[in-house]
């Protein structure tokens, strides 16, 4: 594929994404989110967009994500209710409109950091509250006598995951490179089928007993492993399946019918199929 015909084909999947978040950024009647205690300090807030993780110090608050921009007055009012501190920083696990949407209205008060290509994904796709700090490999946050790290482990969900470790909890944030449903390969922001398990398996070497997923419910250490191995599986079997000269439809049925991937032709799981063939048949 030539360059111009890969940036031309990039383009458009970033213009049917942008209109898919214009859609699920509908403003009117935002959902009412669900504060989750993990730790004595760590909560979850649940519901709508992606998991937000809120780590307070006797400094302030750091929270990992901010979900769309309608949930931004909910998140600080869930926030407000477990500590009497302004959020400080906030980590973007990656660039998605449902992880970054309530940056533009935090950057008045708050440091928004964010891997180096989840930021130039955001600036490919217009996206409004850029971050005004990136990483590479990595970055610390210390904030009240507290850590936070934030790692580049590879490409999978997108080319800019960061996967967040509170490690004086043994916790991780992965974005989603974990949640406890359908993967998203997001072609046109760099995802990558193939390297996705190596990745995890980058995340798994860290010390760490709760993970928090980009979307679902708190799960352990075991249910990531048993996610990762369950992805191998399905990319093990559409290889052989596109190698042997399947055609798309029988792609389709086997990852719907043997692994559960949501058939909603319109949704995001099913968009990315024809993307996946191609990556597989390399
Ligand atoms: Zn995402």
């Amino acid at each position: 594929m030539t360059k111009t015909l890969l940036v031309r084909l990039s383009a458009a999947v970033l213009a049917s994404f942008g209109a898919w978040m214009a859609y699920t950024q509908n403003p009117q009647t935002p959902p009412e989110l669900k504060l989750e205690k993990i730790t004595d300090d760590l909560y979850n807030i649940s519901g709508d967009g992606g998991n937000v993780a809120a780590y307070l110090t006797n400094d302030g608050v750091i929270i990992i994500d901010d979900k769309f921009e309608r949930d931004h007055a909910d998140i600080v009012a869930k926030v407000k209710s477990i500590s009497d501190k302004p959020i400080k920083y906030v980590l973007n696990t990656h660039q998605h409109g449902d992880h970054t949407g309530g940056n533009e209205k935090l950057l008045g008060s708050a440091e928004i950091i964010a891997h180096k290509n989840a930021r130039a994904n955001m600036v490919q796709g217009k996206m409004p509250g850029l971050p005004r700090v990136s990483f590479t490999d990595e970055t610390e946050v210390f904030l009240g006598g507290k850590e936070v790290r934030a790692h580049y482990f590879g490409r999978g969900h997108t080319n800019g995951d960061a996967v967040i470790h509170f490690p004086a909890l043994r916790v991780i944030h992965t974005g989603d490179l974990f949640v406890t449903g359908t993967p998203f390969i997001d072609y046109s922001a760099g995802g990558s089928a193939v390297e996705w398990t190596r990745t995890l398996d980058e995340v798994l070497k860290w010390d760490f007993d709760t993970v928090i997923p980009g979307h679902g419910a708190i799960s352990k250490r075991e249910d990531l492993v048993k996610w990762r191995n369950g992805f191998e599986a399905m990319r093990n079997r559409i290889t052989s399946m596109v190698r042997e000269g399947k055609i798309k439809d029988d792609v389709v049925k086997t990852l719907t019918g043997e692994f559960g991937w949501n058939a909603n032709p319109n949704g995001l799981a099913m968009r990315s199929v024809d993307a996946l063939i191609a990556e597989l048949k390399r």
